[in-house]
């Protein structure tokens, strides 16, 4: 009993639902055990279910726009720490609105899904994407620097291009606007990727631009305070 009740108030105390009592006895103390463990366990695939759900956007199964944004301050903070750069990429389908004028939501949902399979397939390690919003995404890319991240967002655009979806007749495409973080908050960082959006929108879509935006042309949540002095005890 008093095992029993020890990995009970463990189990509590840790709310780590992997632990198990792990009693092998023929009596009630181990029929309780067994059933505690069996609670346990259902516990844990019912916590997996609604963490999936929490985190994952249902149509195409990449991060949702919450979780994706929790990982960009977690990565920012990381770079700060290492004095590490960290580009940003936020993609926008071209015309789709015409998609699905045209085709219908069911090819227009077909699309989302297999451009969220191509980043899905583009990315590598620490590299994550994530659904912004309705056909716009947002690609975290640890690591890299301007030139590096065009050249990533060059290779998504063109993997966009090139892969012919069922049901519509012509190359679906994409714009990219990138940016570099150089110092601003996250807002900075992703007030950068929608300007430069914004342009290769208006420079023809299709596109990649990463233009170098002044702090002063960003909105003024993009700047970061100045540092506080910091006090002593
Ligand atoms: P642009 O090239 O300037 O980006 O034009 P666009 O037509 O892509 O942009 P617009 O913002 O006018 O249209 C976006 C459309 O995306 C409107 C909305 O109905 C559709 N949409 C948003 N979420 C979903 C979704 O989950 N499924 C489908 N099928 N359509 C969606
Ligand atoms: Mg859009
Ligand atoms: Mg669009």
């Amino acid at each position: 009993l008093r095992h029993l009740t020890r990995s009970i108030e463990n189990v509590r105390r840790t709310g780590d639902l992997s632990l198990r009592i792990g009693m092998n006895r023929d009596d009630e103390i181990g029929l309780l055990a067994y059933n505690f463990d069996r609670l346990l366990a259902i516990l844990a695939d019912r916590t997996n279910v609604l963490e999936e759900l929490a985190t994952t956007d249902g149509l195409t199964r990449l991060s949702n726009r919450r979780t994706i944004m929790e990982y960009l301050t977690q990565q920012i903070d990381r770079s700060t720490t290492e004095s590490d750069s960290i580009s940003v990429l936020l993609l926008d389908v071209d015309h789709f609105k015409r998609i699905n004028d045209t085709a219908g939501h069911a090819v227009g949902d077909r699309v989302l899904r297999q451009v969220a399979d191509t980043l899905k397939r583009t990315m590598g390690k620490d590299e994550r994407a994530g659904r912004y919003g309705g056909e716009e995404f947002l690609v975290i890319l640890p690591h890299l620097k301007r030139a590096e991240a065009v050249m990533a967002a060059e290779r998504i655009r063109e993997a966009i291009q090139g892969s012919p979806i069922h049901g519509i007749d012509w190359p679906v495409t994409v714009s990219i606007g990138v940016a570099t973080w150089t110092g601003h908050t996250s807002h900075g960082l992703l007030a950068t990727a929608d300007l430069n959006l914004y342009r290769a929108k208006e420079n023809g879509r299709n596109r990649v631009v990463a233009d170098d935006i002044p702090l002063s042309k960003l909105p003024a949540a993009s700047i970061p305070p100045p540092s506080q002095p910091q006090l002593r005890f």
